[in-house]
């Protein structure tokens, strides 16, 4: 589904991350070390070969909330964008921290003059966050921040399960702009 949003046109899919020919740059789901790991981040560094990992280590450790950038390697994206979202009861507030990693996404976008952006659902695999609460933060962040981003024109949410996919679409439809 697609909702347009401040001339952006905001989708959410179905999907591996690794997946999205079409995207500028897609979200690591990274851990603090930057290492290749499970999840997304395994996924990510599977298919980008060796140099991606070479292209982090100078950049690590990120703290939580923290994004970084790097070129794509070899998958079909300019840029990987790595956040390091909170493992959900241990890093706190759970809510910044994960609304922060999203925002500092989008001001790397900006500042990249990035036209498009593929999110995972940032903390809530193998760091606990719970879908529904990870949603709402996700879309909303990410809504009220577009007035701030010149540049992106697309943000998709690739969530892996039907089940996350129907929860971050049910988000997207009723969200309504607070301001
Ligand atoms: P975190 O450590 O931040 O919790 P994970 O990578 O464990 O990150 O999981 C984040 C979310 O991404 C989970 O919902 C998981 O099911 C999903 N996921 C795992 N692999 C992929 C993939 N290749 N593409 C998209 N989403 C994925």
């Amino acid at each position: 589904m697609k909702r347009w949003q401040d001339n952006v046109c905001i989708e959410c899919v179905q999907g591996d991350i690794t997946q999205q020919p079409d995207m500028d740059a897609i979200v690591n789901a990274a851990n603090g070390a930057l290492l290749p790991g499970g999840g997304v981040c395994g996924a990510i560094h599977r298919a980008a070969g060796p140099g991606l990992a070479q292209e982090c280590r100078p950049l690590a450790p990120i703290r939580p909330g923290q994004a970084v950038i790097t070129g794509g390697h070899r998958l079909p994206n300019a840029h990987v964008i790595h956040c390091l979202g909170p493992v959900y009861g241990v890093d706190e507030p759970a809510d910044i921290l994960l609304a922060s990693c999203y925002r500092e996404a989008m001001t790397l976008c900006e500042q990249h003059g990035l036209l498009s952006v593929a999110f995972p659902a940032i903390s809530t695999g193998i760091f606990g966050y719970p879908v529904e609460p990870a949603a709402q933060v996700a879309i909303n962040t990410v809504l009220t921040t577009l007035p701030a981003c010149s540049s992106l024109k697309r943000v998709r949410f690739v969530l892996f399960s039907d089940a996350d996919l129907a929860c971050y679409q049910r988000v997207l439809n009723e969200w309504k702009n607070p301001g």
